[in-house]
């Protein structure tokens, strides 16, 4: 299968006697690449791979794995501009988002390798004076890294950089969606000489992902991707209570405008919630909770945007939404919306089905959707109004009362993973931030927008862990208590008695 991109296994480019899938551009149709599809035999000896190297990796310092790391970030930066045209070919994000990401990857990348110097553990105080105690961490070995198709660059390092700093070895999976950068990635680690074993690829789809997960080599699957998939991981690992899976999963996140709130920071903060990507972010917003007093003005404000919002060419800067990832999604989005209308909303905006005039020349192949806006009833159990759909498909919610109301709104989902509140009242803004139930919430901004240094991760359905950014630590390390003691006699602690009595005493 010479014409097709190879998996990366213990150092070397290998064949596999799978089928091969190809790689599409969502805009154009057109096809980037083919890919080998992992048969059984990939996962198992990317594993074995990544079980050999183990050992040796984690008795180099960190400051010297981490060193590996600094080569990687430069040659992210490097090829910025090549790599985020690949994320914005391959994904179909408009072009400042495809190079946002990869510098997203980068800072984690920058974050992890820095941290190597910085003290890692504590040093805990004992009840005897001649002990030393410490907490101290250690890699917990190989380490499974599945991750999805809409931050192709940003979140496999989200897994990887910390991990790998860590000493554990890694085995990715990217999405199938978005081969083409993982094979980019792949290159970078194989450029710089990362030891054989330490870093493994394999290509190919949920059966790759899941034979990965149940592999009993593997200690640990980070994940990031659908509520469904994060749930049978998480279910797959439960039976055996030393391996441990850190998933990330969808929202069905909110924003919520005040009466007191800055109208101009609201709808910008919407808008950029609800269409950055596509509304095809973990984060991004499906709800919007408007005060009475300004929903009007909002909902004029708001619509008028939607009804104009820039839908083309992703590589184009004048852009604001690329196309969906794929025609099934297509798929999803509309029958979503066409719930909606059988569920009684009122349709606000509906540009499911752009015009011909409005695609682009040279780009009829690709998934175009605009925007769907509606109004219903909060107090309604709507389906449209409580499942995730991944797309441009957003909910006005209107509510009367205090904060407690719109708080109650918000937090009617399964999910929660991302909010914001749109407020010129800190106690507004106070009482949100203490009741909102979600791991990452904003206060008048977009309820998108993580940054490295921050946890990232929900509560609810959305996550049982962190598998990005700098928490992915806890993930990927056991904490071991270490105690020393300086004294030539033992004591113990509590009391206890360390004297030895025998039958002759
Ligand atoms: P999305 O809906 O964003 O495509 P998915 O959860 O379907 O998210 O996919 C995210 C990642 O999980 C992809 O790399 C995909 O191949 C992988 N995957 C899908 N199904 C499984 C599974 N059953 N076990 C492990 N990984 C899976």
């Amino acid at each position: 299968m010479s014409d097709a991109y190879q998996h990366y296994i213990d150092g070397e480019w290998r064949d596999s006697d799978g089928d091969s899938f190809t790689s599409e551009n969502p805009a154009t149709g057109e096809t980037l690449g083919r890919f080998q599809r992992a048969t059984d035999e990939e996962p198992d000896r990317a594993v074995s791979a990544a079980e050999t190297a183990f050992e040796e990796w984690r008795s180099l310092s960190r400051i010297d794995r981490a060193e590996y790391l600094w080569d990687i970030y430069h040659e992210l930066r490097d090829r910025h501009e090549e790599l985020g045209r690949a994320v914005t070919r391959e994904c179909g994000k408009e072009i400042s988002e495809g190079k946002a990401d990869v510098t997203e990857a980068w800072h984690m990348v920058e974050w992890a390798a820095g941290d190597a110097r910085h003290p890692k553990g504590d040093v805990v105080p004992s009840e005897i004076p001649a002990k030393d105690a410490y907490m101290r961490r250690k890699p917990r070995g190989v380490t499974a890294c599945i991750t999805p198709w809409n931050f192709p660059v940003a979140i496999p390092f989200w897994h990887m950089a910390v991990t790998l700093v860590e000493g554990n070895t890694v085995v990715w999976k990217p999405a199938e969606q978005t081969p083409l950068c993982g094979q980019i990635i792949a290159e970078m680690f194989d450029d710089v000489g990362v030891p054989d074993g330490v870093f493994n690829l394999v290509q190919g789809f949920g059966d790759t992902g899941a034979a990965m997960v149940d592999d009993d080599r593997v200690r640990t699957v980070l994940f990031t991707g659908s509520a469904e998939v994060g749930h049978q991981i998480a279910e797959a690992v439960a039976g055996d209570p030393s391996k441990r899976a850190a998933c990330e999963m969808g929202g069905k996140n909110a924003i919520v405008v005040t009466e007191e709130a800055d109208l101009d920071i609201a709808v910008h903060a919407a808008v950029m919630s609800s269409f950055k990507t596509t509304g095809q972010r973990c984060v991004s917003s499906e709800r919007l909770v408007v005060h009475t007093d300004v929903y009007d003005e909002f909902k004029q404000r708001f619509v008028e945007v939607a009804e104009e919002i820039a839908v083309g060419d992703p590589l184009e800067t004048e852009t604001f939404m690329g196309p969906l990832i794929e025609a099934d999604h297509v798929d999803k989005v509309s029958s979503y919306n066409d719930l909606a209308r059988t569920e009684g909303v009122n349709v606000l905006v509906d540009r499911t089905d752009l015009p011909d005039a409005e695609v682009p020349d040279g780009h009829e192949e690709g998934h175009w959707v605009g925007p769907f806006v509606y109004e219903a009833d909060p107090a309604e159990p709507l389906r449209c109004t409580h499942e995730e759909v991944f797309g441009p498909h957003v909910a006005l919610l209107e509510y009367d009362g205090d904060i407690e109301r719109a708080i109650e709104i918000h937090n009617d989902t399964d999910y929660g993973l991302a909010g914001a509140v749109i407020s010129e009242d800190y106690r507004q803004i106070n009482h949100y931030r203490d009741h909102a139930e979600v791991g990452l919430a904003y206060g008048n901004l977009p309820c998108i927008g993580a940054e490295v240094q921050l946890p990232f991760g929900g509560v609810k359905k959305s996550g049982n862990g962190y598998p990005s950014a700098r928490e992915v630590i806890e993930a990927v390390t056991d904490r071991t208590a270490w105690t020393l003691n300086n004294d030539e006699d033992i004591e113990m602690a509590q009391g206890l008695s360390a004297d030895i009595k025998t039958r002759k005493d």
